[in-house]
């Protein structure tokens, strides 16, 4: 396939009164910022940023003027009508999160939403994006895998999306947080057992990038020996398929005691049910107690 040059007459263009531009932004590495979109940013009137402060410090090195105006979480519902009302207004318009690209666990989806239905053009200005990195240096099968960004820190909710995840066949992707991995490395070790594939990528495109596996086990060894810090997104291995299948802890806890009332261990019971089930030895055990 020959390289398409289309594009320079659409480069030229950019950007377009009334477009909304989303815009990746490096993920560490400022060698990673890419023309086309330095280029979109140094022209467009308007930059909605996740935060003004740390978007202003990258543009401040590149000599990006715009008026960034603040989108986050907070106040996303706020915004999005003044946005709107900018690019009705003809102004040149980019979305930026702090790193990455906008939607990925970042602001961004609603007002790409709300945009689209009014009828603005939204066009997508690529770039880096953490869980994209990772899978594609994880070594984990890429044609198929899901993204579950920052799981849910409620109990409830955690531990279903915990339960779906270790079921999972496809490889998944995982953001979270330094100080929070260990807990969560443990409560995958628990679910899908030590020997469940799985890369923790660390500080990717940046000068210490590194990345632990190959299996739960060891990434918990080394991560309980060597403090986590920096950024880490995990790509988890899919559960081994067949073997898994939805089951309730209530059920496995009642599959347990039929087991253990037929006169065996509670370990034993944990062994047998897991190579029925699919289940980890620990998780069943946990179970019990
Ligand atoms: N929108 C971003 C993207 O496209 O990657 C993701 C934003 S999310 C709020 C931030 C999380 O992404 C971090 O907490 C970490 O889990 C992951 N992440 C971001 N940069 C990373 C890096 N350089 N190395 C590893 N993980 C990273």
């Amino acid at each position: 396939m020959g390289l398409k040059t289309d594009y320079i007459s659409e480069k030229q263009l950019e950007p377009n009164p009334g477009v909304l531009y989303i815009v990746g932004t490096p993920i560490g590495n400022l060698e990673d910022f890419s023309p086309r979109a330095k280029n979109l940013l140094s022209k467009v009137s308007i930059i909605a940023c996740e935060d003004t402060r740390h978007s202003g410090q990258l543009f401040k090195k590149f000599e990006i003027k715009a008026t960034l105006i603040s989108f986050h979480k907070h106040n996303i519902h706020a915004r999005i009508p003044k946005l709107l009302k900018k690019l009705a207004e003809g102004e040149t318009l980019a979305l930026v999160s702090d790193a990455g690209l906008p939607s990925v666990s970042d602001p961004g989806e609603e007002l790409v939403a709300a945009s689209r239905k009014v009828g603005h053009k939204v066009v997508c200005i690529p770039g880096p994006c953490a869980a994209m990195t990772a899978l594609v240096s994880s070594g984990l099968p890429s044609q198929r895998f899901c993204f579950e960004g920052f799981l849910p820190s409620k109990p409830k909710h955690r531990k279903v999306l915990l339960n779906s995840i270790s079921n999972e066949t496809r490889t998944t992707i995982i953001y979270e947080a330094p100080h929070k991995l260990l807990k969560l490395l443990k409560e995958l070790s628990l679910l899908c057992g030590e020997d469940r594939s799985i890369q923790v990528a660390r500080e990717l495109t940046k000068k210490y990038e590194e990345q632990i596996g190959p299996t739960i086990g060891e990434a918990m060894k080394y991560f309980s020996k060597n403090k986590p810090k920096g950024e880490f997104t995990l790509v988890l291995g899919g559960a081994p398929k067949g073997k898994i299948t939805h089951i309730s802890d209530e059920q496995l806890i009642d599959e347990m005691q039929k087991l253990i009332s037929s006169g065996v261990s509670t370990n034993h019971a944990a062994k047998k049910l897991g190579s029925k089930t699919g289940y980890s030895r620990n998780y069943l055990y946990s179970l019990m107690h």
